[in-house]
């Protein structure tokens, strides 16, 4: 064969693969993987040997997951593109139309409008527990159709927590799994799986990650499934696979349930991560344990000294005694409390303005597990569609500010916080303004 054309040489011209072993994680950025035998097509397509195609598999994105399975105490877990997709997955590999969900109403608003707005139109029903404390509340809203139970670790916006023991006890009762959102407390402070809870789930864009570079979300499954319970009441881990092939409970055993939620609805939702971005959560996993006890040790100093403030109305962070919840707290967390948390200020949605417009070492956006401090407004932003009552049942207020705090210097934080508290109080600047 002659030298080909430019044309060719430029998309085939490359070095032989190097046989080196990295110590960082090599990125695959690449849509798919060669078939070095012609017979790995088949075995790929047929027994799912091998890589093939980036929706199906990555070894980037296998890393990750590899690492967060490790870090929840959990069996596998699955990467997805953002926490959202994580949920919807975690959901959808659970439900179908005609069943119904219990969930704590103190949850992520995303998660909220998904059970509300989305999940209802294909269904699926939600009945909200707003004493998540009381486990009777949860019996009592328990259906012949529920089958996911769902709460946060560390609830947004008020911290408030549940007993994940008792509720995972409530679970299992039932054969029901018992999801949890662990992204405000990371795996550092809390591991729901080791607690009994049977699916974990996670906006790794948030703590993770922690650089605040990129999205993703991750599904950790505990691993554990009684057979004949979950073939009861979830048949379709119990169906033969296509053209007769063993069903998902033959073949994957406890792990069926993320086995469906990888094969049979991440792979044809489609929200696969990118392999770059894979990479820069798995970077951040590798700092997460001393960000998080930082951020944990600045929030608590940062929390304790604005209870005490005359402009400062409550502060509900679960590491205070004040909060409703530090008795599991201090149980369940001996690592630290966290970092994101709310304040309200005496005074009006006005004052919160002065307040967040002052700031300087805090960056106002909706975010939050970031390495540095942010600040946004619930009332007007990410709570804006929700009546004063629904905002007041989840804690906030007009004057409600929720903070994450980042990993600077605790002085810098109290200082910029004094100083936006003095120009929140003083209306006279802001009025001469
Ligand atoms: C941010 C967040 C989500 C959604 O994650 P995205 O990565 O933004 O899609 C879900 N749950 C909680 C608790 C979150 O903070």
């Amino acid at each position: 064969m002659g030298r080909r054309g430019f044309t060719t040489r430029q998309v085939h011209e490359r070095a032989p693969q190097a046989a080196a072993t990295p110590r960082a994680t090599p990125i695959y950025l690449t849509a798919g993987f060669e078939f070095d035998e012609y017979e790995q097509a088949a075995a790929h397509f047929g027994q799912g040997e091998g890589y093939a195609y980036t929706r199906i598999g990555n070894p980037t994105i296998e890393t990750v997951e590899h690492t967060l399975a490790a870090l929840e105490g959990g069996s596998q877990a699955l990467l997805l593109a953002t926490g959202q997709a994580a949920t919807s997955v975690a959901l959808l590999a659970l439900l179908e139309s005609g069943q119904h969900v219990v969930s704590s109403a103190h949850i992520y608003e995303g998660t909220r409008g998904l059970l509300r707005d989305n999940l209802s139109r294909l269904g699926i029903t939600t009945t909200f527990v707003d004493d998540i404390r009381d486990l009777g509340a949860w019996e009592a809203a328990i259906r012949p159709e529920t089958r996911v139970l769902f709460a946060e670790s560390i609830s947004n916006a008020a911290n408030r927590l549940i007993d994940t023991t008792a509720l995972a006890d409530v679970a299992r009762r039932h054969g029901i799994p018992l999801v949890i959102d662990n992204t405000f407390a990371t795996p550092y402070l809390i591991r729901p799986l080791e607690l009994g809870a049977d699916v974990v789930i996670h906006s790794t864009s948030k703590f993770l990650a922690g650089h605040g570079s990129v999205l993703g979300g991750a599904v950790v499954d505990s691993g554990r499934l009684d057979p004949a319970r979950a073939a009861e009441l979830f048949p379709h881990l119990a169906a033969p696979g296509r053209g007769g092939t063993p069903s998902l409970l033959e073949r994957a055993g406890g792990d069926a349930r993320i086995a469906y939620a990888r094969e049979a609805v991440a792979a044809r939702f489609g929200p696969t991560p990118s392999p770059l971005n894979a990479f820069l959560i798995g970077q951040g996993i590798e700092t997460l344990s001393l960000r998080v006890a930082r951020q944990s040790a600045n929030a608590l100093a940062v929390a304790q000294w604005l209870q005490d403030r005359p402009e400062v109305e409550s502060v509900d962070y679960v590491g205070l005694p004040s909060h409703p919840d530090h008795d599991i707290a201090v149980r369940d967390l001996p690592d630290g409390f966290g970092s994101v948390f709310t304040l309200t200020l005496r005074g009006d949605a006005d004052t919160a303005r002065r307040f967040v417009e002052a700031l300087e070492v805090f960056t106002h956006m909706t975010h939050l597990g970031d390495v540095r401090s942010l600040v946004l407004h619930p009332a007007s932003t990410s709570h804006a569609f929700l009546s004063d009552a629904e905002r007041a049942a989840v804690g906030v207020h007009p004057g409600t500010l929720r903070v994450s705090i980042g990993i600077e210097d605790a002085a810098d934080l109290i200082d910029d916080l004094a100083h936006a508290l003095a120009a929140a109080s003083d209306v006279s600047v802001a009025v001469v303004a």
